[in-house]
């Protein structure tokens, strides 16, 4: 069996699986691209396009990191998913090149839940500092839908999962503060190798899988 088979039969149905290509070369992504696998996940926007523009054309493509706003605008006419804003500005401007490209980009906040140090990530109140904001509903070319958090790199099982119980239970905050009426509002991104089995028990609707499934990282 293969490894991308291997890990998707640990994942349930309704379960979406992001293979992390970030680094990874063209022909790495091809192979796996050859076994099924659609939907891929990079960091680094100038690289991401580059890549999109090389590999077929129906990859569902998906920013999986931090992304500064001037660099928006290379993924902005063909990205599915940005997995993590973390501030007005920045929809602003996702808002604004998604309108030269005619599109409506789906976006995630991304919850800062590992007790790690790490400058990204929205906490309680600045989440619903932005939502409240009286700018957002005239962002008509964004959708959220949906949440995004990386739990810490330990051995503590425990812990990581006290961390994906806390983004779940910001989900459901939002969900019933401010999206009560929006279906769309349903994604929880949580889990990578080393801990999506604990995100899968609670509640991760999309794991984001680079090593398992590449093997060794290529910095
Ligand atoms: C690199 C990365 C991943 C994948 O991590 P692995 O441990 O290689 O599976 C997932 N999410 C984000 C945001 C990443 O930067």
């Amino acid at each position: 069996m293969s490894i991308l088979s291997e890990i998707k039969s640990q994942i349930p149905a309704n379960v979406r699986l992001v293979a992390v290509s970030k680094t990874q070369s063209i022909e790495a992504i091809q192979a796996l691209y050859g076994e099924g696998q659609r939907i891929f996940g990079e960091n680094k926007a100038q690289e991401l396009k580059d890549k999109a523009e090389t590999l077929p054309q129906d990859i569902e493509w998906h920013f999986i990191g931090h992304l500064q706003s001037n660099k928006v605008k290379y993924i902005a006419p063909f990205i599915k998913l940005i997995h993590a804003v973390d501030s007005l500005d920045l929809l602003q401007e996702i808002n604004k090149q998604a309108l030269k490209n005619g599109r409506v980009i789906d976006c995630l906040l991304q919850f800062k839940i590992a007790v790690e140090e790490t400058k990204f990530g929205l906490d309680w109140e600045s989440a619903s500092q932005l939502l409240a904001a009286p700018i957002l509903p005239q962002l008509q070319n964004i959708r959220l839908v949906g949440v995004m958090g990386m739990g810490s790199f330990t051995d503590d099982e425990a812990a990581v999962r006290i961390e994906f119980q806390t983004l779940k239970s910001y989900f459901e905050r939002l969900k019933s503060g401010f999206f009560v009426d929006q279906a769309d509002f349903k994604e929880i991104s949580m889990g990578m190798s080393g801990d999506y089995p604990i995100a899968i028990e609670e509640g991760s609707t999309m794991v984001r899988i680079g090593t398992l499934l590449f093997g060794a990282r290529r910095y």
